[in-house]
């Protein structure tokens, strides 16, 4: 049975959608106007000019009406043809999902992997590093007939909260003189991890709305390149909805070819507005300092934090692994049920093993302080054993490095 929670707001604290701010929502409760008429056109060449800075792309931003996954479809759709090659890696389970998708849209997906052993913790679950460049590099200097026609990567996989270095896989691709195109999926890295579409070579990046964006689900983007868009006039793939052309060619003067989604295109520019009064480097080290604040509590309870490697901790969520036998989604639901507190689950295989908080969107010292007792009190309740208070820690943390001291750091 479920609480009843009557006052307060509900705890969104999972990896995206994030928590949505008020000036956001207000912002979306404006009027629907004519999405043919004049004052949309402005409107659109507003929010694809915004976007081109976030993404930090001087080239077309795709915008869809669709989540993430849409997106995904896109990228591949307009720039491959049926049984083109392709190389992504395992990085968790949305690098899986996204693998699995080229498979069905008829895509040969070759998936690379880690293949080394934890020593440090022999019964650790899967997925805990980011993509090896070198793997890439060797792989592709293996395919001198340019088979290969892509590299797709996450750059945050959300199922382990480990990034990605894509300038990495770049340099990789270059070194290896391979024409592969490069995707990169940040559809939870866009606006609150560093990301540079043009900087680093990328031909489509796909993001979505509803993690770093702060707005809730429902539209999602492909940034291209020069390269991708050459690409997608000879891929044979069946596009119709996600076709590039037509969207690009109508958003010259602010317009779709199909009515979009109009009051999240509200949200996006107060979003944007948000972003940039801020300014991105604060934001991206906003980001930086709630989770090396998260992680000082999942250190003080004693538990592995899922990225094995310090330099790639994602700056949105942190994976923490629970003592083997311990039953990750039964803790997620007495939390839930007792505290009003979403947490995000272990997926793919590392479904029960471990839960994910997400340190994004509407958020701020205290909400993640109220997130950590939340979990605190549940891993208690749950008899798990902690080693120290993780709350804590993550006061002492919190109060001891004030909101920009990272940036001078
Ligand atoms: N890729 C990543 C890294 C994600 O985090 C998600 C969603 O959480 C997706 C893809 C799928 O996006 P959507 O659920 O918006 O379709």
């Amino acid at each position: 049975t479920l609480d009843f929670h009557p006052t307060g707001r509900h705890f969104l604290q999972i990896p995206g959608p994030s928590p949505v701010p008020d000036r956001i929502l207000r912002a979306m409760s404006l009027p629907t106007i004519d999405h043919r008429g004049p004052e949309f056109g402005a409107l659109g060449l507003q929010v694809l000019k915004g976007i081109r800075e976030i993404f930090k792309t001087q080239h077309p931003v795709v915008i869809y009406p669709a989540s993430g996954t849409g997106a995904w479809e896109a990228a591949l759709a307009n720039t491959l043809s049926p049984g083109d090659h392709v190389l992504m890696y395992e990085t968790g389970h949305f690098a899986t999902l996204w693998s699995k998708m080229a498979a069905r849209l008829g895509i040969s997906a070759e998936f690379l992997a880690w293949q080394g052993q934890d020593e440090h913790l022999p019964n650790a679950p899967s997925w805990r590093r980011g993509v090896q460049a070198d793997l890439i590099e060797e792989r592709l200097r293996k395919d001198p007939e340019h088979r290969i026609k892509a590299v797709c990567v996450v750059h945050n996989e959300t199922s382990t909260g480990v990034t990605s270095d894509i300038a990495a896989v770049r340099r990789a691709i270059d070194a290896a003189k391979h024409p592969a195109l490069l995707m990169v999926d940040t559809i939870s890295g866009l606006a609150s991890a560093d990301y540079r579409h043009d900087e680093w070579g990328v031909d489509v990046t796909v993001s979505g709305s509803q993690k770093g964006l702060m707005l809730p689900p429902g539209i999602s983007f492909n940034a291209l390149s020069p390269k991708a868009l050459e690409a997608s006039k000879s891929a044979k793939l069946p596009r119709s909805f996600f076709a590039w052309d037509e969207i690009v060619e109508m958003n010259h003067n602010g317009y779709w070819p199909y009515t979009p989604s109009t009051n999240l295109l509200y949200g996006l520019v107060e979003a944007m507005e948000m972003l940039q009064s801020e300014g991105l480097d604060q934001v991206f080290a906003r980001h930086q300092r709630w989770a090396a604040g998260v992680r000082a509590a999942v250190n003080a309870w004693g538990l592995p934090i899922q990225c094995a490697d310090p330099a790639l901790y994602s700056p949105v969520l942190t994976g923490v692994i629970l003592p083997a036998g311990v039953d990750a989604d039964a803790l997620r639901q007495l939390i839930y049920q007792r505290f009003d507190l979403s947490l995000g689950a272990g997926l793919g295989k590392l479904k029960g093993r471990m839960f994910r908080i997400g340190h994004l969107g509407d958020s701020n010292d205290l909400t993640l302080m109220a997130t950590l007792s939340g979990c605190e009190m549940g891993m208690k309740l749950a008899g798990i054993a902690l080693k120290s208070s993780g709350v804590q820690a993550a006061m002492d943390y919190f109060a001891g490095h004030p909101a920009g001291s990272a940036l001078k750091a």
